[in-house]
């Protein structure tokens, strides 16, 4: 069956087609058949598609919301250009990343009217992303209509096993009752790809399965995996809390909000706004929030805002390491995904010096060899393994989306 699988940002659209049926999940021959991405939608739109294993194709379009976005990668998946379908009937059904489900949505669910009305609850939680996954849905309806299924898998989903010692902030349990404030998490597709890959790739049972996983992107995040449920993870109530991020602070202590404030003048969104958009690595380097560029600078120039900005980030990151390791007692393997985790071998190995107490090791020779590829990188023996795995979020979805309208039950 093609599955459309959409990730809807408040300007932008990512999209996939991919056929998948039960007999894919088995073997593992889910076929992409297009996938693209469109930006600055609202405006003079950019896009850029792939029909299959060819060519990408890029141009400029005027498309001033999301629907006309959805029309029109619709039109060039079925058009002369694209080709990649013959037709729109061929789309069987349409998952949608939801980045929050609340604590309502703890599995992946096909969109009705009173899901619709649930995910609109939970905007409060997620001003910024909620609307626009709505926008997603509401889009895909007008143009596919209602006939055609469609599916939302949330990103906190996953993370719904987390055990209260976990979730709950220390602040007066009177606030998470009345106004639902704990942790929940995200990026929860990834982390269970990844666990569930990394299960695949070393034939091991969910219920033997002790891991960290670490998903280091633009956003980033931690997960502690034991008997294939999240346990513990580095996001909380927003996405803005834990790791260092491109350009976002991760953690602070939140007495800073209302001295900055007082400080610079601003409001505290706007101070929020700052923590979340002007922090982290760009924050700390002055230069950037690509961590290519940064390795570029550090490597080049000897940039010392551009090392000191890898640096804490990684340390950051070997602080969370730890921490699971004590909350889970050990783990059997780290997992790295993401733009950052797949690809920058030297952050890889910046993370893990150090960790040798806990039996983590990187060999350098297969480190260097693992750059978007899927592999082991810790020496033969190692206590703890190092994997990486490149994330498919979009693979996740995809066959989630399948099981749904399918009425096949699956574990998280
Ligand atoms: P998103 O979270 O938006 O999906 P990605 O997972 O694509 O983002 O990660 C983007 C990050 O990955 C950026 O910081 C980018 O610089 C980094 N990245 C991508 N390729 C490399 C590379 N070869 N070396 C180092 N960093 C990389």
């Amino acid at each position: 069956m093609n599955i459309l699988v959409l990730n809807v940002g408040s300007s932008s659209l990512k999209w996939q087609v991919i056929d998948t049926d039960e007999q894919c999940f088995a073997d593992n021959t889910d076929r992409r058949v297009a996938r693209g991405q469109v930006e600055r939608i609202g405006g003079e739109a950019v896009w850029s598609f792939r029909a299959g294993d060819g060519e990408s194709v890029k141009g400029t379009a005027p498309l001033r919301d999301h629907r006309a976005a959805v029309e029109f990668l619709l039109q060039w998946l079925v058009g002369p250009e694209g080709g990649a379908l013959g037709s729109l009937a061929e789309i069987g059904a349409v998952g949608h990343r939801v980045v929050h489900g609340g604590e309502r949505f703890v599995r992946s669910v096909g969109i009705d009217e009173q899901v619709l009305r649930g995910i609109e609850e939970t905007i409060e939680l997620a001003p910024l992303h909620n609307p626009a996954n709505l926008k997603g849905i509401h889009a895909v309806r007008a143009v596919l209509g209602a006939a055609v299924p469609q599916v939302a898998v949330f990103d906190t989903a996953f993370h719904h096993t987390l055990p209260e010692r976990a979730f709950l902030y220390a602040i007066p349990y009177s606030l998470y009752r009345r106004h639902r404030v704990r942790r929940y998490g995200f990026h929860g597709t990834s982390h269970r790809y990844v666990s569930y890959r990394w299960r695949q790739l070393t034939g091991t049972t969910r219920e033997a399965q002790r891991i960290i996983t670490l998903h280091l992107g633009n956003g980033c995040s931690a997960c502690a995996i034991a008997g294939g449920e999240s346990l513990d993870t580095s996001m909380g109530f927003t996405p803005l809390e834990g790791l260092v991020m491109g350009t976002r602070s991760g953690d602070v202590d939140p007495a800073v909000l209302d001295y900055i404030a007082q400080k610079e003048g601003l409001s505290l969104a706007e101070v929020e706004m700052l923590l979340n958009k002007q922090s982290g690595l760009l924050g700390i380097s002055g230069l950037t929030n690509d961590m290519r560029e940064l390795l570029a600078e550090a490597r080049e120039h000897d940039d010392r805002r551009a090392r000191l900005a890898i640096e804490i980030f990684c340390y950051r990151a070997r602080k969370y390491i730890g921490s699971y390791l004590a909350a889970m007692g050990g783990a059997d393997a780290l997992c790295f995904a993401g733009g950052i985790g797949e690809n920058a071998p030297a952050v890889r190995a910046m993370i893990c010096e150090g960790l040798e107490f806990a039996g983590i090791q990187v060999d350098a020779s297969a480190n260097a060899a693992h750059v978007g590829r899927e592999g082991r990188i810790s020496p033969e023996g190692a206590r703890t393994e190092v994997w990486v795995i490149p994330t498919d979020e979009e693979l996740l979805i995809a066959r989630d989306t399948y099981r749904v309208v399918h009425g096949i039950e699956t574990r998280y």
